[in-house]
């Protein structure tokens, strides 16, 4: 299957994409917070980031799900920064501040050409949001340098559905979160008070574009969209609320990935709700809920899986040396 990407490249519209983002940036709307500051002019907005890409790392990605990870990895570029400051973020040293290695489109393409090399499955960006106008460009730049494999689009679901309406026959797989199904809990962990209206908007926007269904070939994801979902500890009405959602909004047929490596960090260890993991029978009535909803593909996790957090003060980030 030739990525999506590709066919426009030919046609000369992934430039044009390219170029629309690169405007945008002069005001820019990129998610839903909308700062409208020029970053091509050193402003900066509430992700702290300025007008080039900037990335943490890329590596060979074991631990995503199996249809991404597959036998070689998944190829994921942690992109620096977010749109979300979630009090609990599992990746809180990296997405809590804008710090990490600066790149330009020749760079970063040159790392997807990279990972590709290495045979990875795709190319995994995650939290590319604030970034896209750059990212954009890289990927331009690795097409015309023979990238062939999918683009997967994995971010917090809080997007602004204009935004990945321009991504439309660019990206193969959408990986978005969808981490709250009522805004009280958005705002109180994420501190975003309309998350949920963005949240439905893109990912209805997402399924509009590659269909509800993941299409897998060789155990390896294609195209299409799943959902990601990562459990709470005490709150299972918030997870309900989301399968609900999904089951209303969108369809059942949806791929979902239901998470139960929360791992509670330094910053609410001394949480009430936080403090932490999810047991094991939360994480059951979440699957089971979604089961009796009429959900057949899922993706489940043990609980208590260690392995699946990772320490970005590492060189690789999942190691355990
Ligand atoms: S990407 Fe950053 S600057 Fe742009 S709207 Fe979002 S938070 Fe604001």
């Amino acid at each position: 299957m030739n990525p999506g990407y590709r066919s426009l490249c030919g046609e000369g519209l992934l430039k044009k994409r390219s170029d629309i983002l690169a405007g945008i940036m002069k005001g820019c709307v990129l998610c839903p917070r909308k700062c409208r500051v020029d970053r091509t002019a050193g402003e900066r907005g509430f992700c702290d980031l300025g007008g080039r890409i900037m990335i943490d790392s890329a590596l060979a990605h074991h631990g995503e799900e199996p249809v991404l990870s597959g036998r070689y990895g998944a190829g994921t570029i942690f992109f620096s920064s977010c749109n979300m400051r979630c009090i609990y973020c599992q990746n809180y040293q990296i997405s809590h501040k804008a710090a990490g290695r600066t790149l330009d489109p020749a760079e970063l393409s040159r790392i997807m050409i990279d990972l590709q090399d290495r045979g990875c499955h795709n190319i995994d960006a995650v939290t590319p949001t604030p970034h896209l106008s750059g990212f954009v460009d890289a990927l331009l730049c690795a097409c015309e340098n023979g990238l062939s494999i999918p683009l997967v689009y994995n971010c917090g679901g809080y997007e602004n559905a204009d935004i990945i309406r321009l991504l439309d026959g660019i990206v193969d797989i959408y990986l978005p979160d969808f981490k709250y199904g009522n805004d009280r809990d958005a705002y109180e962990f994420s501190g975003v008070s309309d998350y949920f209206s963005h949240a439905v908007s893109a990912i209805k926007e997402m399924v509009r574009q590659v269909g509800d269904c993941l299409e897998i070939e060789g155990g390896i994801a294609k195209r299409g969209v799943l959902i990601r979902h990562l459990v709470l500890p005490g709150r299972v009405e918030n997870s309900i609320e989301v399968l609900e959602t999904i089951k209303r909004c969108m369809s059942t047929s949806v791929s979902l990935s239901i998470m139960s490596q929360y791992t509670p960090i330094r910053a609410v260890a001394d949480h009430p709700l936080l403090g932490r993991r999810v047991t094991k029978g939360e994480y059951e009535t979440v699957v089971n809920k979604a089961l009796d909803m009429g959900f057949d593909n899922i993706f489940i996790q043990d609980v208590n899986n260690y392995q699946l957090t990772p320490d970005f003060d590492r060189e690789i980030p999942f190691s355990r040396e």
